[in-house]
C-alpha cells in the first residue's frame, strides 16, 4: 500500500476519522564531510524518502501515537516526567518538550506515522521523524510562529536531550529546509545558508549501503577533532575554517605528520564545497563528480576514516565510469553516494552488488534518491 494510504487508513482504524497529513524527508550530503566541527560548509539536500504522519488534536493532555512500521503504540503526557520508554516515541516526546521549553504550545494529539527512509543507513530517518512532528506541531498549535531554522534546532535538541545522540544541526536543517531540485550550502560557523540548483538531467544519485559498521576502540572521531583543534591552536585561529594550505605548510615542521594530513583534508574539503557550488551553477556535473572522488581519496588517505569495503565500492564506481563517488557520513562503514549517468545506472548497480557480494559475502543495499522538498503539509 502506498505510504499515504497506509497512514490515513491506520489513523481511521485506530482513532476514527482523519487528521492532517504532514511529511518530512531524509537527507543526503553531496559534499562537505567532517567540516561542520571545523566551522566549514556542508552541502545537504532533502530526498524523496520521508516520514509521514497523520495528526489530530484530541482535546486532552495526552499524546496517543501509533508507529505503523514498528507496530507499536505509545501514550504519554507532556510533562518532563512523562517520557515514554520506547525509543521511537522519545523522538516525538522530545519534540513536544523542546517546543514547550521554548514557550510554544503543544496539547494532546492522536497520530499515526510511517516512512520509507531506511533506518540507520545514514539517511537520517530520526531527523525526518523529528522534523515531521516539529513542523506539524508548529502548524497545528502555534500558527507557524516558530521559524523553520528553530524547528531544526528543536529536532537537534531532541536528539541531545532525549535520545542521547550528540549530533550537529545538518540533518534536521536539511530535513526541514529542503527544497526540490536544490541543495543547501550551510555555513556551520555563521549558520547562514544558500540554495544551489541541483537538477542533473542526465545523472541520478545512487546510494550504495555497504551494511558494514566498524566500531573502533579508540574513538577515532574524537581523535580527528583533537588533531584539527591542535592545528588551529598552533595557527592561532579558532577553527580550520580560517586556514589555507600556505598557512598549514608554514607550520608543517612544528606539527605531527598525522595532524598535518588531518588538517590538509579539512582545508581542501572546505574549498571543494565552494568549487562544487560554482560547478552546479554552471551545470558542470563532471567537475562535481571529480570533487566527489577527491573527497573520497582525502577521507581515505589523509583523514583515514574509510575502510576496505568503502574503498572497494569507490573503486568499483570508478571502474564502471561513474561520474562521482565518495563515502557519505562520518566513515568506517555506511554508504557511498554516487553521481551516475542515467544509462550506466543498471549496470553499475548490478556490478556493485555482484562484486561486493563475491568479496564480502553479502549484497549492499541500493537506494536511488531524488532531491525533494523538506518538511511540508500534505492535506488541509
Ligand atoms: P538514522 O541514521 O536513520 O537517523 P538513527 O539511529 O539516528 O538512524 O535513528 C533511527 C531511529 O529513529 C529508529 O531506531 C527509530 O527509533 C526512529 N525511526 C526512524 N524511522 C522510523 C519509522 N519509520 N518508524 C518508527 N521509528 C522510526
Ligand atoms: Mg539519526
Amino acid at each position: 500500500m502506498e505510504l499515504k494510504e497506509k497512514v490515513i487508513s491506520t489513523f481511521a482504524d485506530r482513532f476514527g476519522g482523519e487528521g492532517t497529513l504532514y511529511a518530512s524527508a531524509g537527507r543526503i550530503n553531496l559534499i562537505g564531510e567532517h567540516t561542520d566541527y571545523n566551522g566549514g560548509f556542508v552541502f545537504p539536500g532533502a530526498i524523496d524518502k520521508v516520514i509521514m504522519a497523520d495528526i489530530r488534536p484530541n482535546g486532552t493532555d495526552k499524546v496517543r501515537v501509533y508507529s505503523i512500521d514498528i507496530n507499536d503504540y505509545a501514550e504519554f503526557g507532556l510533562n518532563e516526567a512523562d517520557a515514554p520508554e520506547a525509543s521511537w516515541a522519545r523522538y516525538i516526546f522530545g519534540v513536544c518538550r523542546e517546543i514547550l521549553k521554548r514557550g510554544g504550545k503543544v496539547e494532546g494529539f492522536d497520530a499515526t506515522f510511517a516512512g520509507d527512509v531506511p533506518l540507520g543507513a545514514g539517511l537520517s530517518s530520526s531527523a525526518a521523524l523529528e522534523s515531521c512532528f516539529a513542523f506539524a506541531l508548529n502548524d497545528l498549535f502555534n500558527n507557524n510562529s516558530i521559524d523553520k531554522f528553530e524547528l531544526a534546532r528543536i529536532g537537534q535538541s531532541t536528539e541531545h536531550n532525549y535520545c542521547g545522540v550528540n549530533c550537529g544541526i545538518m540533518d534536521q536543517f536539511a530535513s526541514v529546509m529542503g527544497k526540490k531540485d536544490n541543495l543547501m550550502r550551510l555555513d556551520c560557523r555563521s549558520m547562514e545558508f544558500e540554495y544551489f540548483p541541483f537538477k542533473p538531467e542526465d545523472h541520478k544519485l545512487v546510494l550504495i549501503d555497504s551494511r558494514v559498521k566498524h566500531e573502533l576502540a579508540d574513538s577515532p572521531y574524537n581523535k580527528r577533532r583533537a588533531s584539527c583543534e591542535r592545528v588551529a591552536k598552533r595557527l592561532g585561529i579558532e577553527t580550520l575554517r580560517d586556514a589555507d594550505m600556505a598557512m598549514l605548510d608554514a607550520v608543517k615542521t612544528d606539527i605531527t605528520a598525522e595532524d598535518y594530513f588531518r588538517a590538509k583534508f579539512v582545508i581542501e574539503e572546505k574549498d571543494r564545497v565552494l568549487k562544487v557550488c560554482d560547478a552546479l551553477v554552471a551545470g558542470d556535473y563532471d567537475t562535481v563528480g571529480r570533487c566527489m572522488y577527491e573527497t573520497h581519496a582525502g577521507l581515505s588517505k589523509d583523514y583515514e576514516v574509510s575502510c576496505e569495503e568503502l574503498d572497494f565500492l569507490n573503486d568499483v564506481a570508478k571502474e564502471c565510469g561513474v561520474t562521482g563517488s565518495r563515502i557519505m557520513g562520518g566513515g568506517f562503514g555506511g554508504c557511498t553516494i554516487n553521481l551516475v549517468k542515467n544509462e550506466l545506472i543498471p549496470s553499475f548497480i548490478e556490478t556493485a552488488k555482484t562484486r561486493f557480494n563475491e568479496k564480502y559475502g553479502h549484497e549492499p543495499k541500493v537506494y536511488e534518491v531524488i532531491i525533494s522538498d523538506g518538511a511540508h503539509k500534505i492535506t488541509e
